[in-house]
């Protein structure tokens, strides 16, 4: 068994500590109710004025720090209730609703340089939120600011389609409207980039939106508000409500929500799909869960498939929905890349996240820390053999952060936990196949359906593998990147209506068909 590096300098980890406090304040100022001695207090924006929590709020420690970030108090339902009233008066009455497509390009394209111009800010306050290394955050940024880019380009473009050819006496075309009000509710693994792929298309679409963020990571939601307020955006057109599960639910089952884009664990996803329609039918997308299968075969290039896999399963400390967490090899070279990739592993350099040279960062709270290294245990009880990591890291200094060594295990079947589920850290699972037809057999079977990578420099073997996954998205000698141009979504128990691309636009509008009669009925029937 091997340690990764854990680096720690406890001077910079300090002046870090205190840098962070003060960068708080900037962005955040609106939603700040309370800033004495003590950590500040978050309240939720309801029409860009904050909302103080009933109560002192609750302490979220940063991963990053080990100290008390901030207090932030549940949305109440009252909360619920005022943030939907706001939206949909600035979609009914307001003049967001009645906003051409350039106004909005505009308003977008302006928030998405107000984020270049803040990054360092932003990528401050995502570190200290996720714990999370700043090479990441900053990469975090430019992907939200990209997001604002794009979908601003096609807020003015959003056409429906022109049908002539019905016959003599109908002309037919159809209108694509913004969907209404819409609520977003967002996980903690990348609280601004994935409220990038959905913010920036509601908003292109004509939407006005109620946000959720995760209770640990609101910071950066908050911020971004902030911003889209300094870019023009009618401040009634956008909240945001902190809180819990519940607020989250309300707004799910709210009359007067239109449509709902989730991203989270595939539980929460299985109880919104089933309330969305409880007060009135309304459309979903859910981004739920996922367990990559990574198939490496025979014609893999080996040096390639340990670094593009020691990324996809470690980057963001494994907490990603399309992690490579499970590594299905050729048996000819399944043992040898264990090896190579264990021992890579245990070379990543784990610390500070504010330092540069840091490669992974504590886990996003204590809690999901003993989750994720109690699957371990129960993986090791099944079978399942350790190669490299599995512990936390001893070191001087972690400071009671949630730190945890990358982890590669081996196990030749699909019956453990570490096979079968989403661990959501820094865990990856080798596995040896004997052909080609057991691993697509083996990757498919699974409940998930969110993403595959095929490795083979043999193009005809990878296409025929891509082709016979049953996944939303298989990428071939890659991983985890996904870029605003292209849908990302999944299929089964991963969810489904894909984000990005024009599709994840025009989630958030509906389509009127409107038919012109040209020449009068003539008959009663016309086939
Ligand atoms: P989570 O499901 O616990 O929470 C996600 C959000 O839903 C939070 O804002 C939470 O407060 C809210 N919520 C909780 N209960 C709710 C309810 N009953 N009704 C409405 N909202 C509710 O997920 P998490 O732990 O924050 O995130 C990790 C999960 O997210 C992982 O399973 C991961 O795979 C998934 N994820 C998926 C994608 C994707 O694109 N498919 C991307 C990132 C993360």
């Amino acid at each position: 068994m091997t340690t990764a590096e854990l680096h720690e300098d406890h001077n910079d980890h300090d002046h870090h500590r205190d840098t962070a406090h003060r960068g708080l304040t900037p962005l955040l100022d609106r939603a700040i109710v309370s800033s004495g001695e003590g950590p500040p207090v978050l309240g939720s924006l309801v029409g860009g004025v904050a909302v103080a929590p009933e109560g002192e709020g609750t302490a979220r420690i940063s991963p990053a720090t080990g100290g008390i970030a901030f207090r932030v108090g549940g949305g109440s339902l009252s909360v619920v209730e005022a943030a939907v009233a706001r939206a949909r008066a600035a979609f009914d009455t307001g003049t967001w609703g009645r906003a051409s497509g350039r106004d909005r390009a505009r308003v977008l394209a302006r928030t998405a340089l107000l984020i270049e111009e803040h990054a360092a800010e932003l990528a401050d306050l995502l570190v200290l939120e996720t714990g999370k290394p700043i090479r990441e955050a900053r990469g975090e940024v430019a992907a939200a600011a990209n997001a604002f880019e794009y979908f601003g380009g096609l807020a003015r473009d959003l056409n429906g389609r022109t049908v002539r050819d019905i016959g003599d006496s109908v002309f037919a075309f159809t209108v694509r409207e913004p969907a209404g009000v819409a609520a977003l509710i967002v996980p903690w693994n990348f609280p601004l980039g994935i409220l990038g792929q959905k913010l920036p298309p509601a908003l292109a679409a004509g939407c006005s939106v109620v946000v959720k963020p995760s209770p640990l990571t609101p910071l950066t939601s908050l911020a971004a508000v902030s911003l889209l307020l300094e870019a023009g955006l009618e401040p009634d057109a956008i909240s945001v409500v902190l809180g819990e599960g519940p607020a989250g639910a309300a707004l799910v089952a709210h009359r007067d929500v239109d449509v709902v884009s989730f991203t989270g664990s595939t539980a929460t996803g299985r109880h919104i799909a089933a309330h969305a329609g409880s007060q009135r039918l309304k459309r979903v997308a859910l981004e739920a869960g996922g367990k990559t299968p990574v198939l490496v075969t025979a014609h893999a290039d080996l040096d390639e498939v340990v670094e593009g896999l020691t990324f996809a399963a470690f980057f963001n400390q494994g907490q990603v929905c399309v992690a490579g967490s499970r590594i299905l090899a050729d048996a000819a070279v399944a043992g040898e890349l264990g090896e190579r990739l264990a021992g890579r592993a245990a070379r990543l350099v784990l610390g500070d996240p504010w330092s540069e040279s840091t490669q992974m960062g504590p886990l996003v709270s204590q809690q999901h820390f003993d989750g994720v290294f109690a699957a371990i245990e129960t993986s090791r009880a099944e079978g399942v053999r350790v190669l490299s990591g599995g512990r936390r890291p001893e070191p001087g200094g972690t400071r009671a952060r949630p730190f945890l060594d990358p982890t590669v295990l081996w196990t030749d079947d699909d019956h453990s936990t570490a096979a079968r589920e989403e661990l959501f850290g820094p865990v990856t699972v080798v596995q040896p196949y004997s052909s080609l037809d057991e691993a697509v057999e083996r990757a498919n079977a699974s409940a998930y359906g969110l993403a595959a990578s095929v490795w083979s420099n043999d193009v005809r073997e990878a296409m025929d593998l891509t082709l016979r996954l049953r996944t939303g998205t298989v990428w071939i000698n890659g991983s985890t990147d996904a870029f605003p141009e292209i849908p990302l979504g999944g299929r089964r128990d991963s969810g489904y209506n894909a984000e990005f691309g024009r599709e994840g636009m025009e989630f958030f509008t509906e389509s009127k068909t409107v038919q012109i009669n040209r020449a009068g009925r003539k008959d009663w029937y016309t086939a």
